[in-house]
């Protein structure tokens, strides 16, 4: 099986969640070519062929001029699987690749299990497993779902590959979002609210234990949805990615686009009713309790 990797860049940098891409060629035990539009001021630690187009002349973030270009890979490489990441670049090019290609596209791939592509359904609640009945795949890969086993290494062999931004769609320039409440990543201790607080009001309790730590609050997405804590705070793949010292999750259960964006904390607790929540996967300590009764007891105890 061979699959074609599509690298990925934005301002200048190559962006982490290439090396995942890496990581689901290497589970799936296939041939890995890459294909980016970058630069070769930081090219990917690779050791196989990478078929590079100058960011500069095809503009960093253009879906039509990069489907141009790797379609032209495509016809040279013959390759079986057409990888990206679950990112906006990923979700703007698959689905223009698959429809030039007739083939099939899955988005948000978060495992592989007896050759079926898995992707969350009902809002990451359950899991369902895609086999595509095409000749060739292009999927999406969820952030943080595959990891490289070792550090990624090697030098690529360039193949370089021209094109240019003339067409439909003019690459304009990045805007940054609104400045939130926090900056997150500056934490060294950060306790998020999950769904498991339950009501509004419960969110002081949790941010009076952050507090407590001298840390900030967090949350995940349901809590952040429901408007009780501002986007800033929200943890995970449509949110900050953190690296803590210390992460405290409260009455959150530990769903895959949480992980991605807390999983490289230095030490992880968990509070959870539920003694099989899955954040107990990740967490260095799963506390059984209810959060209500324990952080409370907590925040004094840090006081006294
Ligand atoms: C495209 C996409 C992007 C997403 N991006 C993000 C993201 O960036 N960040 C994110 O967080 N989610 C994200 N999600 C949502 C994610 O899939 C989960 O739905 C979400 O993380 C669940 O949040 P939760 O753990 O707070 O809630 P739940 O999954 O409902 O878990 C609540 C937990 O609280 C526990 N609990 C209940 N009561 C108590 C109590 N009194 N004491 C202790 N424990 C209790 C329960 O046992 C349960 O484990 C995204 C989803 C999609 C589809």
């Amino acid at each position: 099986m061979k699959a074609l990797i599509v690298g990925e860049y934005r301002q200048g940098r190559l962006q982490a969640g290439t090396y995942e891409t890496l990581a689901f060629a290497q589970q799936l035990g296939a041939e890995a070519v890459m294909f980016a539009v970058g630069s070769d001021a930081e090219l990917p630690r690779f050791a196989g062929r990478l078929y590079l187009a100058d960011a500069a002349a095809c503009g960093e973030y253009n879906p039509a001029v990069h489907k141009a270009l790797l379609l032209e890979v495509i016809a040279r490489e013959n390759p079986d699987l057409i990888v990206l990441c679950h990112s906006s670049y990923g979700w703007d090019l698959a689905p223009r690749l698959a429809l030039a290609l007739k083939a099939a596209q899955v988005s948000e791939v978060v495992d592989v299990e007896e050759g079926a592509f898995v992707v969350p359904a009902c809002n990451a609640k359950l899991r369902r497993r895609i086999r595509p009945q095409s000749a060739r795949t292009v999927v999406t890969l969820q952030a943080g779902a595959f990891g490289l086993t070792g550090e990624p290494a090697g030098s690529p062999e360039l193949e370089r590959i021209a094109g240019s931004a003339a067409g439909d769609v003019e690459f304009a320039g990045y805007e940054a979002a609104e400045k939130g409440e926090v900056d997150l990543t500056r934490a060294e201790v950060i306790v998020s609210a999950g769904r498991g607080v339950g009501k509004p009001e419960n969110v002081d309790v949790i941010a009076g234990l952050a507090r407590a730590f001298g840390g900030e609050l967090g949350a995940s997405r349901p809590v952040v949805d429901a408007g009780w804590v501002d986007h800033s705070r929200q943890v995970g793949t449509t949110g900050q990615t953190v690296a803590p010292k210390l992460y405290v999750a409260c009455g959150i259960s530990g769903a895959i686009q949480h992980l991605a964006g807390m999983k490289k904390s230095g030490f992880v607790v968990a509070i959870n009713k539920d003694k099989d929540a899955p954040i107990g996967e990740v967490a260095d300590v799963l506390v059984v309790a209810d959060v209500l009764q324990l952080a409370p007891a907590l925040t004094a105890a840090l006081q006294g």
